[in-house]
């Protein structure tokens, strides 16, 4: 140390003129500032860039830089102020930081090397911001697409309804002046054509109600009820109504409720029947020679539930294997040529297996061309407890297929006078003549604001009441004669809906406003006599 402060500093020689001097300072002086001043920058970066990769470089960079700039101080004052050591021991740490950083860069130079480039990195930015742009601009016009779609199911919800109450309403006048016509004394030939002209009507009903299904299924509307199911019941109905197709074919029919455990289950006694009329329809339609024959047996059951089995056999033309898997797709024939053999929408298998899987079963068929078809499904019913016992399916929707073009139900006369309350001329004509071979007097209202005029000058022992109608729906009329403020109308007189609106939720909207029950048009005299039963003294 001391031989050391025995020299001059050299900033004192005499060889050291004042511009070497000045170069040496500032140039030293400039050095430093800046070296201080990038490690700032790079701390910066480091913090606000954290990269866990690249963080020890930026710090060892920064510390390798801070150190260079130290040296360069350490050459100034050395100048005037021997601090050799001192100045040494700077390069040490200037030495050891900056191995120590290139020993730790050399093997990062791969990862680096593979970093993108600030233009590329410029590149990939304005195509992830050009792709964001498009995606809000597709999840936009999706979100249009799905508003548009949920306005198209309303709408055609709506459309649904209106067409079902537009068609119904004229059919109820064809049918109902057919079943008229029917009931007066006919020549063979007119009774012969009044009768074809009748099941050409019932048919295109039945198409309609199809229709109606299958866009019940779709939209989801189509809702099961729970009541109790004599299975036997429903058997005896099928064959009842299918009896005179087998026959006039000289097919046998045999529908046998044999085999299960219990003789009342618990579910929609309306759909299984729908569903076994379009089954054993089909095996009718596409046999020949033979028979048709249903079997019903239970499979299992879980608590109180019970998975039921049915069978549809016939001894038909059966279906070629290529054409059976597409069977149960809506508007599906094995023949869809215009010479086809049989009747059809194509819709009946369709409207089987969306009913059966809302039911929790499955459909399967067996066939072979030339020996006949099997069509086997399973559904779950519930088992009854005793307060299925006592409750009653009172409002059943009309049974799509169940329409009984041949049979027309024994007169029963009734004693009273009934309100129709109906705005159409075809309607009030054939209801009321309806009314008059059952035995009852009538009078018609055009509307409901009539209906209340009349109700509170009249005495009558039921109403017969349509839903949509001008100047006052029955509805309206409906909540108004309960309410019980209009001097002169009985608040509690029966009042039945006669409605052309067969869609899910109507029957609710009737007994919501006070109605007592609920018929559908085109009105179904068997379903009439049934309802009148419950509220009018029998002759
Ligand atoms: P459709 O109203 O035309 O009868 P379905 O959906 O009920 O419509 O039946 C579709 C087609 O399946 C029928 O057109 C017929 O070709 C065939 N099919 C259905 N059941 C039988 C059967 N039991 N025997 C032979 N073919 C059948």
């Amino acid at each position: 140390m001391n031989n050391v402060i025995e020299y001059l500093p050299h900033g004192f020689c005499i060889a050291w003129n004042p511009q070497l001097l000045a170069m040496h300072v500032i140039s030293d002086l400039l050095i430093a500032i800046a070296y201080f001043s990038i490690p700032i920058g790079i701390l910066y970066v480091a913090k606000r860039r954290p990269d866990t990769e690249l963080q020890p470089i930026y710090y060892l960079f920064a510390a390798f830089i801070l150190a260079c700039g130290v040296t360069h101080v350490m050459g100034i004052l050395t100048l005037w102020v021997p601090l050799y050591y001192t100045q040494g021991i700077t390069k040490v740490v200037t030495a050891v930081v900056s191995v120590a950083t290139a020993i730790y860069l050399l093997p990062k130079l791969k990862h680096i090397m593979a970093l993108p480039d600030l233009s590329k990195l410029t590149q990939i930015n304005t195509a992830l911001a050009e792709e964001i742009v498009s995606r809000r601009q597709s999840e936009a016009s999706l979100r249009h697409t799905q508003e548009l779609a949920l306005q198209a199911q309303k709408t055609q919800a709506a459309f649904l309804a209106n067409m079902s109450h537009e068609i119904r309403t004229p059919m109820n006048g064809v049918l109902g002046t057919l079943d008229l016509l029917l009931d007066t004394e006919l020549k063979p030939e007119q009774h012969q054509l009044a009768s074809a002209s009748k099941r050409s009507a019932a048919s295109l009903l039945s198409l309609l109600n199809d229709i109606l299904d299958i866009s019940k299924v779709e939209s989801g509307q189509m809702t099961l009820r729970r009541s109790p199911l004599e299975i036997a019941d429903v058997l005896a109905d099928v064959e009842a109504a299918l009896a005179f197709d087998a026959q006039s074919k000289n097919i046998e029919l045999r529908c046998p409720a044999e085999g299960l455990p219990e003789s009342v289950y618990v579910g929609d006694s309306v759909r299984l029947r729908q569903i076994l009329l379009n089954l054993v329809g089909n095996a009718i339609k596409f046999t020949d020679v033979g028979h048709v024959k249903v079997t019903c047996r239970e499979l299992s059951r879980t608590g109180q539930v019970a998975t039921l089995e049915f069978a549809v056999k016939d001894t038909g033309v059966g279906i070629a294997p290529e054409h059976q898997k597409n069977l149960f797709k809506r508007f599906t024939q094995v023949d869809s040529s215009s010479t086809r053999r049989a009747q059809g929408s194509g819709l009946g298998l369709a409207i089987v297996k969306e009913l059966v899987e809302l039911m929790g079963g499955q459909v399967r068929l067996h066939s072979e061309p030339g020996n006949g078809t099997e069509v086997v499904f399973s559904l779950k019913l519930g088992l009854p407890t005793l307060s299925d016992s006592t409750e009653r399916d009172q409002f059943a929707p009309p049974a799509p297929a169940a329409i009984q073009t041949e049979t027309i139900p024994p007169v029963q006369q009734f004693h009273g006078k009934i309100l129709v309350v109906e705005d159409a001329a075809m309607n009030q004509m054939v209801v009321c003549k309806v009314l008059e071979r059952l035995g009852l007097a009538s009078k018609v209202a055009n509307n409901g604001q009539e209906a209340i005029e009349l109700l509170a000058t009249e005495q009558f022992d039921l109403v017969l009441m349509d839903g949509q109608m001008p100047v006052m729906d029955g509805y309206e009329a409906t909540a108004v004669i309960r309410s019980g403020t209009v001097p002169g109308v009985n608040p509690d007189i029966p009042v039945v809906a006669l409605t052309a609106h067969a869609m899910v939720g109507e029957d609710q909207k009737c007994l919501n406003v006070g109605m007592n029950d609920y018929l559908t048009k085109p009105l179904d005299r068997a379903k009439l006599i049934e309802v009148l039963g419950k509220y009018l003294p029998k002759a």
